[in-house]
């Protein structure tokens, strides 16, 4: 082999070398290895090039070219397992945990004042053999005002300004429509209650919501009177507010009870004898009740001669704003987290 020759491959050994001992990734490994020894790589030429030489150096020729593919493959893998391992050793790295970082706080959840109110009423009236039926906040018109007893073109029906969906259809402005869906289907004895969102074209202020929440309880059995009325009130009222409550009842008009009346329970700030809270009355209203009107029994094919019910409902948020000194409903539903926060 002349001279020459010899001096090509030399050259290319150290430049394949050099290259390869610098290598600082297992992709530039791969990069370098076709460079030399890919289809068009710098050896693989030199292997096309045998068949141009005379014969006599072929052997020769093709030993030694063979010899430095064989040695530029072998300094690629052992350089490659190097890399390797680096490039595995900083992965891990960082990777690894810094025990000494502070931990990921994670927020806990709460109940919503409104939720608490209402799991606690619940439990009252179901400790107190009710059962809780749940109706739509899509109510029909008949079942929101016609089967409570409400005339057409009544005042009170004035009074509760209505968001309608169609002529028949509204979203329910008292859970109190609930009383017709179960008479159509319940015979007494039944002792019924539910609680659900409300809603009534109102404007907002401090006290007045367009969309509110409602407790609606109602009974019938043989022989009930204002009396068991009392009783449960006042129960729920000892319950709710503390076992020096008892409750008031003065006349008032609702057109589904009769008699009706509208309740208060003693003030729980002051035990009654007056304070800013109650106005200086002692008292503090909480809803209205009464007696169900036999009509309405009678429209549902109870014998009223036979049957007796009470009926009264209660705002949860007046409930939750007294419980909790909360002096702004729109508070409930504005999702302010410092004030979600505070309960
Ligand atoms: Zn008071």
């Amino acid at each position: 082999m002349s001279e020459n020759t010899q001096k090509v491959l030399e050259s290319i050994k150290k430049e394949a070398e050099e290259q390869i001992a610098a290598a600082a990734s297992t992709v530039e490994l791969a990069h370098i290895e076709t460079e030399y020894l890919g289809r068009k790589g710098k050896v693989t030429e030199l292997l096309r090039k045998t068949g141009e030489l005379p014969k006599e150096d072929r052997p020769a020729w093709g030993q030694n070219v063979n010899k430095l593919k064989n040695m530029v493959g072998a300094l690629i893998e052992s350089r490659r397992s190097t890399v390797a391992a680096e490039e595995e050793a900083s992965r891990l790295s960082q990777e690894s945990i810094d025990v000494t970082l502070p931990g990921r706080f994670f927020r806990l959840g709460r109940r919503h004042p409104l939720t608490a109110t209402i799991d606690e009423i619940k439990r009252v009236f179901i400790g107190l053999g009710f059962e809780v039926v749940e109706g739509p906040e899509v109510e029909e018109y008949k079942f929101n005002f016609d089967a409570l007893n409400y005339p057409e073109d009544h005042p009170a029906m004035d009074a509760q300004m209505s968001f309608y969906i169609t002529d028949d259809r509204l979203l329910r402005t008292q859970t109190t429509a609930l009383q017709g869906r179960v008479m159509e289907h319940k015979k007494p004895p039944f002792r019924i209650c539910t609680v659900g969102r409300c809603f009534r074209y109102d404007a907002l202020d401090a006290t007045h919501s367009h969309t509110f929440h409602q407790v609606d309880c109602f009974a019938v059995d043989e022989k009930i009177n204002m009396a068991d009325l009392k009783g449960t009130l006042s129960q729920f009222a000892r319950e709710l507010f503390g076992p020096a409550s008892s409750v008031r009842f003065r006349p008032d008009y609702f057109p589904f009870v009769e008699p009706g009346v509208e309740y208060a329970i003693t003030c729980f700030v002051c035990q009654g004898k007056g304070c800013p809270l109650c106005k200086m009355s002692g008292w503090i209203e909480i809803g209205g009740a009464g007696l169900i009107h036999p009509t309405i029994l009678e429209r549902f094919g109870i014998d009223s001669e036979k049957y007796t019910g009470f009926a009264f409902g209660l705002g949860i948020e007046r409930v939750g704003m007294l419980r909790y000194g909360i002096d702004d409903i729109r508070l409930f539903l504005e999702d302010d987290l410092r004030f979600l926060r505070q309960f």
